[in-house]
């Protein structure tokens, strides 16, 4: 069972505690998904963040209210950014320029959120017009893909030179608390969690979501990679390692009791999604053709392009498992079939 200790939603702008010390912060975002939550934990004379929404102006204003009326005068000091998607490192070059703050990340995410705040390059279009391509994608959906993703780094400030990087396992303290980092994949390359053993706090990011199911996806240069298969096993070991008392902190929806319950769901979503399009490859497939077989159809063009790195990320996992194979046609699509 999911339980949501909590009635009432933070308005953006305005801090709500949620535990000693940890204020829940909501930021608007401009998708079907309409809101990211953000975390601010009392750390001594000032103040450390836990993401930072994206780079808009509802959000700007969001932060200019905090700032003015709710961080008693004392700086943020550190921001920790879980992973380089840009509703949570988004704003992350704006707030450390204003308050001189440290930026702590993974080195991967850090990497990756540099590399997608300088902007798209030719090498990367031609990554994204191939991938759509070898996924049966039709021309127009290409084409809508390629111009939805290229204007990303516009809601992306300049990313930091420097950070200190976070590693599987670290501690180390917020505040008067010790907080050990926990690496999760599949979602993101080398995302960060947050767990407080003293107060029971999991900051999950986006790998553990209570009302949605992560994002999971084979994103255009990933080749042959699982992420998938890594989703579960972080989830696997998520649920081996944390207690089911903890208070989970998800980067969207709300916070809830519920973490081995919530795991277990994610982890049975995924084998029947996997059963699901195992199914669709009874008769050969390419990766667009499974994904409107496995998704809603009423899905706007980010949806839709979602819905076929999803499947892939799904299909990559039946590859492995040596369920399905995978052959490429001469037009250099690729098609799926049971093995
Ligand atoms: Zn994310």
């Amino acid at each position: 069972m999911i339980e949501y200790p909590f009635e009432t939603i933070p308005e953006a702008g305005t801090p709500q505690q949620v535990a000693p010390g940890i204020f829940w912060l909501r930021m608007p975002l401009p998708f079907r998904l309409n809101h990211i939550n953000l975390w601010l934990l009392e750390d001594g004379d000032g103040w450390t963040l836990v993401d930072t929404g994206m780079a808009m102006d509802e959000a700007r204003q969001a932060w200019d209210q905090i700032i003015d009326q709710h961080l008693g005068g004392k700086p943020i000091k550190r921001i920790i950014v879980t992973h380089f998607h840009s509703d949570h490192a988004g704003l992350a070059g704006w707030l450390t320029d204003r308050f001189a703050a440290q930026l702590w990340m993974s080195d991967l995410e850090w990497r990756r959120t540099r590399l997608l705040a300088g902007g798209p390059d030719p090498a990367w279009s031609e990554d994204v017009l191939s991938f759509f391509h070898q996924a049966g994608c039709p021309g127009d959906m290409i084409a809508e893909t390629h111009s939805l993703w290229s204007g990303y780094n516009e809601r992306m400030s300049p990313t930091p030179d420097l950070h200190t990087t976070l590693s599987d396992g670290m501690t180390f303290e917020i505040g008067r608390q010790s907080w050990q980092v926990l690496i999760g994949r599949g979602h993101a390359p080398e995302h960060v969690s947050l767990y407080c053993a003293e107060l029971d706090v999991l900051i999950a990011g986006d790998q553990v979501l209570p009302r949605i199911s992560p994002n999971i996806s084979l994103f255009p240069g990933d080749g042959g990679d699982n992420p998938l298969g890594d989703f579960l096993v972080t989830t696997a070991s998520f649920r081996a390692q944390l207690p089911n008392t903890t208070l989970v902190l998800p980067s969207h929806n709300e916070p809830f009791y519920g973490l081995h319950f919530r795991l277990d769901q994610l982890a049975a979503h995924h084998d029947e999604r996997l059963d699901a399009m195992a199914g669709v490859c009874d008769k050969p497939a390419t990766a667009y053709g499974v994904a409107r077989q496995s998704f809603s159809p009423d899905l706007d063009g980010l949806q839709s392009s979602l819905a076929v790195t999803e499947t892939l990320a799904h299909l990559n996992h039946l590859i492995t498992l040596g369920r399905i194979n995978r052959q490429t046609r001469d037009d250099g699509v690729w098609v799926h079939a049971a093995a």
